[in-house]
């Protein structure tokens, strides 16, 4: 494509982003393809010859679109709903445009220099404490590309933080804790850097927070054992129910084993912390006071197009002195000086996106307040739907709702008491048949979860354009197709 023909074929996309946007609510919310169906329709190679470019805008339309789930449908309350706005696609195109790797200060100052303010815009509105903003000079923020990346960052800084401190320590004694709600990049984290990572037991009793009880007795219990704890990853929202960690418990414990680092993952919640009546709820006291690296995703309820995950450390020095590798060849004379920030000295890569443009096109385009109203018309909703949930007796919600998340199941006999009188794994085979019968359905899209053996449904509101009367139609499917599944069912 020249410069014209671009100009022509990217009126087009955005003309046929319009329509795809206007005709959103007709098209199934989950693609209906096969496994399989792209391979059948495209050649095995690369043409030799270049395309006509309007045959293969045409074939994105014809072969892709189909294969997408929807996640911007106002019907979708599957994982965690993905709110992107046109603001955020805007500034990945001129991000794109540009094609600009952004590494360090000299690759490109504005790429540099807008990250570090908007982690700061973004740290003010979530109301973190000063010593997370880039401009304290010591702590700070940083764009990667997902929470669980901003996770193995973190434990990576941990791990040679406590190194350093504890230079003859052996790698195989090295420990780590998450629990068992905490979401897989724990566990994944432990796999990349071959160490343990120690998932503890959360009682449903405590809505399957952690307490500091039970870390302090696995901090004692590992290190009786010759074992070196040196990082708890807590989490505010859980994926399966959204369970808050109870960091001032979790703080007050570490207080006795000063070298264990508090990574907070409020990948999917932390947003919340926009708005100051969910500060408490999110923890924000707690986070200020005892977190050492703060993680949360724009890209989810916030607004921002994915990917982009934000991280603040209270310590910069802690990822550059574990992250920090410089050749000849990446030197500069800022850089040397130490008068910029380097990014890619805190991140796994070297080149990075410049996502922060998206964040300042969103936050200046909504304001402060309009990112409110969005995290606050999130919250409304779910409280809504939950309040449907608890009015019917053919259905119970199995962990208190937090923040836009329910989880629920469908009743055998209509009342709570009937779900007792049969057997757990009965009431999961109902919940299953329920769940099969929701996921065939194209016009609602859910996920379910298993939480301490019971297996439940989870209801995410987020989606930038999900209204009143989405949750009135969803609210309908679901009691339609709970009223089939019970039907069905032969315990
Ligand atoms: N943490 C929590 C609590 C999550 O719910 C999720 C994803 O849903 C993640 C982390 C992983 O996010 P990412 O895809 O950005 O790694």
């Amino acid at each position: 494509l020249d410069i014209e023909a671009f100009r022509k074929a990217g009126y087009q996309a955005v003309d046929r982003i319009c329509d795809y946007y206007y005709s959103l609510e007709k098209r199934p919310v989950a693609s209906q393809v096969q496994p399989g169906y792209l391979r059948e329709a495209l050649p095995e190679c690369a043409p030799n010859q270049g395309e006509d470019f309007q045959t293969i805008a045409d074939d994105y339309q014809k072969l892709i679109i189909p294969g997408l789930t929807h996640w911007q449908h106002p019907s979708f309350f599957a994982f965690f709903p993905t709110a992107s706005t046109f603001e955020g696609m805007i500034a990945d195109l001129y991000a794109s445009s540009t094609c600009n790797p952004g590494f360090n200060w000299a690759s490109s100052p504005a790429c540099t220099e807008l990250e570090a303010v908007m982690m700061d815009w973004a740290a003010k509105m979530f109301g973190l404490h000063d010593h997370f903003l880039n401009s304290s000079g010591i702590g700070g923020g940083v764009i990667q590309t997902t929470a669980s990346d901003s996770a193995l960052v973190s434990v990576v800084a941990a791990r040679s933080l406590y190194i350093r401190k504890h230079p003859d320590v052996k790698h195989e004694d090295l420990v780590f804790y998450t629990t068992t709600q905490t979401h897989s990049l724990g566990v994944k984290a432990g796999l990349v850097l071959g160490m343990e990572c120690r998932a503890l037991e959360v009682k449903v009793e405590d809505q399957f927070a952690l307490r500091g009880s039970i870390l302090k007795r696995a901090l004692e219990e590992d290190k009786k054992h010759g074992k070196h704890p040196f990082m708890i990853i807590a989490t505010v929202g859980t994926t399966s129910s959204g369970a808050v960690d109870r960091l001032s418990e979790i703080g007050e414990v570490v207080k006795d084993h000063p070298d264990v680092w508090i990574h907070v993952d409020a990948a999917w919640a932390g947003v919340t912390l926009a708005c100051p009546e969910f500060r408490e709820t999110a923890q924000l006291d707690n986070i200020n006071r005892y977190a050492d690296s703060f993680c949360t995703n724009f890209h989810k309820w916030g607004l921002v197009n994915f990917d982009c995950s934000t991280l603040w450390v209270k310590n910069r020095k802690y990822l550059t002195d574990a992250l920090d590798i410089t050749p000849e060849f990446l030197r500069t004379k800022h850089g040397d000086a130490g008068t910029v920030i380097d990014y890619r000295n805190w991140h796994l890569a070297l080149g990075r996106r410049f996502r922060s443009l998206k964040v300042w096109f969103v936050l200046r385009s909504y304001g402060v307040e309009g990112f409110r109203n969005h995290i606050r018309q999130g919250i409304e909703l779910s409280q809504y739907f939950a309040s449907l949930i608890r009015a019917s007796p053919s259905f119970e919600l199995v962990t208190e709702p937090s923040f836009a998340l329910s989880v629920f199941r469908v009743l055998p006999s209509g009342d709570s008491e009937g779900s007792q009188a049969v057997t757990l794994e009965l009431v999961n085979e109902l919940n299953r048949s329920f769940y099969s019968r929701l996921s065939a359905r194209p016009d609602i899209m859910l996920t379910q979860t298993m939480i301490n053996g019971v297996f439940c449904i989870r209801f995410a509101v987020g989606a930038t354009r999900t209204k009143k009367e989405h949750i009135d139609k969803a609210w309908s499917i679901i009691q339609e197709e709970a009223v089939a599944a019970v039907q069905d069912w032969t315990p």
